[in-house]
């Protein structure tokens, strides 16, 4: 059976669509837990004794110690270093309102499945300019240069068990954000070096990650690592027909459990609500 994983953020509790989530990861295989804990402004304690606490009740198991990716920033900036010394890596000084000006002025910019497409202002900055603003204690994060990128590694492809053979079109996103000014590492690069490291065979998550694997595709190349399979799920919605999050308060697990609702429950729950999102 292959390996799965459960890969929650500790930002909050869990609600329906993450018990959806792990139980998915559960039926497929043999599901690792990782806590993707890297932003630290957004991560609490109390956030990630909840995840435990609520696989613990829905009777999911998973090998310990559990990963979290707050303690392998080494790892991290080992793949930074490989991607620098390939040259496809830039800093990139730009703020968000600067940014948003550049896009604004260009009329009609691309947008990608995270927003506008970074308009390129820093990739061709003069290596001298790049030194002086960095001496100056000028904050920057690390871009990839998905255009060198993409003509050096052209005509990937992924599988997806429910949506069939893949193209990976990472040009979509632009050259994305590897290393933020304010985290030493970002979601695409971490998930990609972790599901390599924790020999995943099957990355199970969301339908919402579908294009995400566009770039881990591609970061897989660069980075020289296995390509898992991957099996993007249907999301379950609210009664507004959207995605269920954790900013709306969609119902946690624990809110359910302290009203008295089971897991088991929660498990049928969770198969009417996957099979009527598949309507
Ligand atoms: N940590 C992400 C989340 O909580 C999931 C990432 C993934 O499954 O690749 O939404």
């Amino acid at each position: 059976m292959a390996r799965t994983r459960f890969a929650p953020s500790p930002t909050g509790w869990l609600h329906l669509g993450h018990a959806a989530s792990a139980l998915y990861a559960s039926r497929r295989g043999e599901m690792v837990l990782r806590i993707e804990d890297i932003d630290r402004s957004r991560c609490r304690a109390e956030f990630e004794t909840g995840i435990y606490e609520d696989l613990a009740w829905l009777g999911i198991t998973f090998p310990t110690p559990v990963v979290r990716q707050s303690e392998r920033w080494a790892e991290y900036e080992c793949a930074l270093s490989r991607l620098s010394e390939e040259g496809l890596l830039f800093p990139c000084f730009c703020t968000r309102a600067d940014i948003k000006r550049e896009v604004e002025g260009a009329g009609v910019a691309p947008h990608g499945p995270d927003g506008p497409v970074y308009p390129g202002t820093c990739r061709s900055l003069s290596s001298q300019e790049r030194s002086e603003r960095m001496a100056a204690g000028e904050a920057y994060a690390l871009r990839l240069d998905m255009a060198e990128s993409v003509r050096r590694f052209a005509s990937l492809l992924w599988h997806d068990d429910v949506r069939g053979e893949q193209r990976a079109v990472p040009e979509l996103f632009g050259d994305v954000v590897l290393a933020r000014k304010d985290t030493p590492a970002s979601y695409h690069l971490c998930v990609t070096v972790d599901d390599a490291a924790q020999e995943i065979g099957l990355v199970t998550r969301g339908e919402d990650l579908f294009e995400a694997t566009h770039v881990h595709r591609l970061l897989q190349a660069v980075l020289g690592l296995p390509t898992p399979g991957y099996s993007h799920h249907r999301l379950l919605t609210g009664e507004d027909g959207k995605k269920l999050s954790k900013r709306d308060g969609a119902a946690t697990l624990r809110a359910m459990r302290e009203s008295g609702v089971s897991a088991a429950e929660v498990r049928a729950m969770v198969e009417v609500e996957g099979r009527r999102s598949k309507e």
